[in-house]
């Protein structure tokens, strides 16, 4: 089954803290999912757990109806977004693109289609030779768009990835993400505290509370008050 799977999926940390509980949904294949909730909540949590970067306390999660629990990060078949970007400062903006790529031995010719591409569908192309410190906030978000596209994952996560630009540009690079996801149907997980990005984005919201999920829908399901 293509998608996100969680199965009974929670998250014990050190000190008996209890980040996610029980958490089970079938994520479709190309639906973008928007997790909320308060702060503290579990969301980064959840998604870390989806990325590998945290292990998974019990229950099960699935990427294309692939088991994920003991595959290192590498091995999954995600590509995650972060709030700071995590562009390296001493790579040009297609050595950042195509870091991902050379460490798992892509060839070369592909890997330079694909940054190409990835440029062109963001706008990147005249910034390609320059360093993370010469671009805007903006410029820098894209990049880190395009170094999770070159990969062609099965899944996009996003923890937060606009909350470090101006209200304007985050306007602007929702409306980009999103049509970018429609056009390669990449299934998505999104993390954000912004109410309205969220329902910008999502086919569906997830809103988790005490690392339960207390509801789930589109929304204007969740939003429509009569
Ligand atoms: P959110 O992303 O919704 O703000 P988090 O997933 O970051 O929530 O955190 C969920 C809960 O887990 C919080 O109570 C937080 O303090 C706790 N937590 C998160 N990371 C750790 C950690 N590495 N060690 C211990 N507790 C953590
Ligand atoms: P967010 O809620 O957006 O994840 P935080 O500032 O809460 O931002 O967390 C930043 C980092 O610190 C995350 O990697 C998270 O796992 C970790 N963290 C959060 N809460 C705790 C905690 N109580 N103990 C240890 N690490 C934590």
């Amino acid at each position: 089954m293509a998608g996100i799977t969680f199965q009974g999926v929670g998250k014990t940390y050190a000190g008996n803290v209890n980040a996610v509980r029980e958490v089970t949904l079938e994520v479709a294949d190309g639906e973008f999912i928007v997790l909320v909730g308060p702060s503290g909540c579990g969301k980064s949590t959840l998604l870390r757990m989806v990325a590998g970067l945290e292990e998974i306390t019990t229950g099960q999660i699935s990427i294309d109806g692939r088991v994920v629990n003991r595959l290192d990060p590498a091995d999954r078949d995600i590509a995650m977004v972060f709030q700071n970007y995590a562009l390296y400062p001493h790579m040009s903006v297609r050595e950042n693109m195509a870091y991902g790529l050379r460490n798992r031995r892509t060839p070369r010719d592909e890997i330079a289609r694909r940054v190409d591409d990835a440029a062109r569908m963001l706008e990147l192309g005249p910034y390609l030779d320059r360093k993370p410190r010469a671009l805007s906030g903006g410029q820098r978000q894209r990049v880190a768009m395009g170094r999770a596209i070159v990969r062609q994952p099965a899944a996009f996560l996003f923890d937060e990835p606009l909350s470090n630009l101006d209200a304007k540009l985050r306007v602007a690079m929702r409306g980009e993400i999103r049509r970018l996801q429609r056009r390669l149907g990449t299934t998505a997980l999104y993390v954000t505290h912004d109410q309205l990005e969220a329902m910008t984005l999502a086919d569906r919201l997830v809103v988790l509370n005490g690392g339960r999920v207390e509801q789930i829908g589109a929304p204007l399901e969740l939003y429509h008050h009569p």
